[in-house]
């Protein structure tokens, strides 16, 4: 009798396929070339009536997506943060579809659940966290704001005596919001998922630097005495400008207000000796969102939210029910601190790329792509007719390309860098995103894969440059 398993002929294909796509990543366009007609065309099959052997769809799948994935595991996608995934990770991320276990329990997977408890807290631990808060691994940095702010909201209405669980926010003391002017829109998504509403926001006003000042956080503060919520940035993502936390967070903190951080990608830099003092003060907030699946590279579906105040983050997320059974106070059960019930076991894959990093590894990763990042806006801002505007501190900057001529305007600057995004990026030979920034049209520099090397940012600059022929 064979020890064959069904499974084994589709999963052999996916595992080939796999394979194939990462060895052709140095080669293969790095934007997707298929058009939308041309994906619908591909994917949009009649539903079949009867079942299809399992190779064949994998096949088929493979076949039909080509031209429409971004090259974002490979070295030079510069748009967006996106970030790669280590191999530890990839292969961590496939057990977890393996072992499809239910995450919501530790009595529904107990390694699951020990694996978060561990990666947790060796999270904390890196970003220098009190080692008392509580975290949830969830799906992305959005969901880690939802599940802060969920904290932070329970917390600043329980200490004016109204229990928002119970009674929800009609007719409790409303809350108001000071928030750095830069913030990512995903802040503004979790207030209105939380009932808060973005009309509860002030923006604070940002130095020459895009940062809150002393000053700034102090007055917005007099301005009235509702309960508060403060809301800064490690990481903005066009200059990754850093919120002085040193100096605001005490301020806020005596003015009683809970201090929430969105550092996507910005709080890794307290994984790096040396860019760690950019987010100095930082563990003084209140609580902190980032992501796995952007600096640390692991595959989507990972954010992690971090919270000092243990009992306000339970508070907001446990549900008590008599047909689960609980860790008994004994184990870590995810469900009282995520906000999803069941869910995939995504601590695997963190687990398993803080592993094959390791402290080093992490701190390597930070810093080559913050000097990979300072390698290509230098070298695309040293080209005739490009320009530097921003970065970089950190992994993020922007350039921008200037229309040739004495009487060229702000709008053919504008133009001019719209159509050198364009061509660089129908080059295949890199990919960088646009950007509105400051009134001007900009592009955005983003290194956050562990893959991109020197090679790479030097076939960038050479592919930037000769768009800037071609469209010259
Ligand atoms: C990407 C990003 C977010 C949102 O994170 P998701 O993982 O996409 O939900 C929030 N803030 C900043 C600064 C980001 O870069």
């Amino acid at each position: 009798m064979s020890n064959a398993i069904p499974d084994r002929p589709a999963l052999q294909r996916a595992f080939d396929h796999a394979l194939a796509y990462l060895e052709d990543l140095g080669t293969a366009p790095v934007a997707p070339r298929a058009t939308l007609e041309a994906l619908r065309g591909a994917l949009g099959r009649p539903l079949g009536a009867r079942p299809l052997a399992a190779p064949q769809v994998i096949d088929d799948l493979v076949a039909d997506v080509a031209g429409g994935l971004h090259g974002s595991q490979g070295g030079r996608f510069f748009g967006w943060v996106i970030g790669g995934g280590v191999p530890a990770a990839i292969g961590a991320d496939w057990l977890t579809s393996v072992w499809d276990q239910n995450a919501c329990l530790h009595a529904s997977g107990p390694a699951a659940a020990v694996a978060e408890e561990v990666a947790g807290a060796w999270l904390k631990d890196l970003f220098d966290l009190p080692a008392e808060a509580s975290f949830a691994f969830v799906t992305g940095c959005q969901m880690a704001h939802v599940t802060c702010l969920a904290a932070a909201r329970h917390a600043v209405l329980r200490d004016r005596g109204w229990d928002v669980e119970r009674r929800g926010l009609a007719g409790g003391p409303p809350i108001r919001v000071l928030a750095n002017a830069d913030r990512h829109g995903s802040v503004d998504v979790a207030l209105r998922i939380l009932g808060l509403g973005v009309d509860a926001l002030r923006p604070l006003a940002l130095d020459a630097d895009g940062r809150v000042s002393p000053e700034v956080l102090r007055a917005a503060l007099a301005e009235g005495d509702s309960p508060t919520i403060v809301i800064l940035q490690a990481g903005e993502l066009n200059c990754a400008a850093f919120d002085p936390f040193g100096d605001l967070v005490p301020i806020a903190k005596a003015a009683g207000a809970w201090v929430h951080v969105d550092g996507a990608f910005g709080l890794w830099a307290k994984a790096s000796p040396t860019r760690r003092a950019l987010a100095k003060g930082v563990e003084l907030a209140d609580s902190w969102s980032t992501d796995g699946h952007k600096y640390l590279n692991v595959p989507y579906d990972s954010g992690l939210a971090f919270v000092r105040d243990a009992e306000a983050h339970r508070a907001a997320m446990t549900i008590a029910t008599s047909y689960l059974p609980a860790g008994g106070g004994v184990a870590r059960d995810p469900i009282d601190w995520n906000p999803e019930l069941s869910r995939r076991a995504r601590g695997f894959p963190v687990y398993a790329a803080l592993r094959q990093l390791g402290r080093s590894g992490l701190a390597d990763l930070v810093d080559r792509t913050c000097d990979h990042a300072q390698a290509l806006i230098d070298g695309v801002g040293a080209l005739e007719g490009a320009e530097k505007i921003s970065g970089s501190s950190l992994n993020q900057g922007l350039v921008r390309f200037l229309a040739a001529g004495p009487g060229a305007s702000e709008a053919d600057h504008d133009r001019r860098t719209d159509a050198v995004i364009a061509a660089i990026n129908a080059s295949g030979e890199a990919l960088f995103g646009g950007v509105t920034w400051r009134g001007r049209r900009c592009m955005r520099v983003s290194v956050s894969n562990w893959r991109t090397d020197a090679d790479d940012v030097a076939r960038a600059v050479a592919a930037v440059h000769a768009a800037m022929v071609a469209t010259s």
